[in-house]
């Protein structure tokens, strides 16, 4: 089921989109599947959780920390994601600088924009973007790879395109400044068609390669 998902969602989309699978309440055999279908880039929202699957899968995967990052996991985030995707505040950025420093490494990062400004909170406010990419790109190693944005949750996919236009403005503002920045990440399982006609070049899916979760997360 989880192939002939992903090879549907392929046929979809641009051969340049690249999809993420958001892999949260699934199970490291799901991850497996979906891994040998073709995917690459897998993310996860919470340390505890991704700490339970990622060492234990060998495949050559690209961990994206996609959820809520508090400072006090940042140490232990790096020691499991390849790229945190979702930060939203100077000092996370820092924080993310000391630990990556003190393993002599660089850590591409994403800055989470809240386009939306409903239930989902996360995401720092599209007023101050501008300025936590200018802070971030004034860092040695941690390195400005994108910007991603949650939409409406669920809904009439066409109530995201005003958010997803607006995070489009965004990331070429920063863009025009820091013009190695790649990926606009943005497009669940019910938008991603949207999305991607707004220009993502990364969207993150669950329900559509996984099925329902258990419960929503
Ligand atoms: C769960 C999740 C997704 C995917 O959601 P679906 O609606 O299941 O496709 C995308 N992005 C983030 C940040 C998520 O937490």
């Amino acid at each position: 089921m989880i192939t002939e998902n992903i090879q549907k969602i392929l046929k979809t989309i641009p051969g340049d989109v690249t999809v993420l699978a958001a892999a949260k309440t699934r199970s490291v055999e799901m991850v497996r599947e979906a891994h040998q279908a073709g995917l690459i880039h897998f993310g996860h929202n919470y340390v505890q959780e991704a700490a339970a699957m990622i060492p234990v899968i060998q495949e050559e995967i690209q961990w994206h920390m996609i959820g809520h990052l508090q400072r006090n996991k940042a140490k232990q985030a790096l020691g499991l994601f390849d790229m945190v995707d979702s930060v939203d505040s100077q000092r996370l950025a820092d924080e993310l600088e000391k630990q990556a420093r003190q393993l002599e490494r660089i850590l591409p990062i994403m800055i989470e924009i809240n386009i939306g400004e409903e239930e989902a909170k996360a995401g720092i406010d599209p007023n101050q973007a501008l300025q936590l990419a200018d802070y971030i790109g004034n860092l040695s190693h941690v390195q400005l790879a994108g910007v991603m944005t949650m939409g409406p949750l669920s809904g009439d996919p066409e109530n995201s395109r005003a958010y997803f236009k607006q995070t489009r403005k965004i990331f070429e503002q920063i863009k025009s400044v820091q013009p190695d920045i790649q990926i606009l990440s943005m497009g669940m399982s019910h938008d991603y068609l949207v999305a991607v006609e707004e220009g993502a070049t990364m969207i993150r899916l669950g329900t559509a390669i996984f099925g329902e979760r258990p419960q929503k997360v």
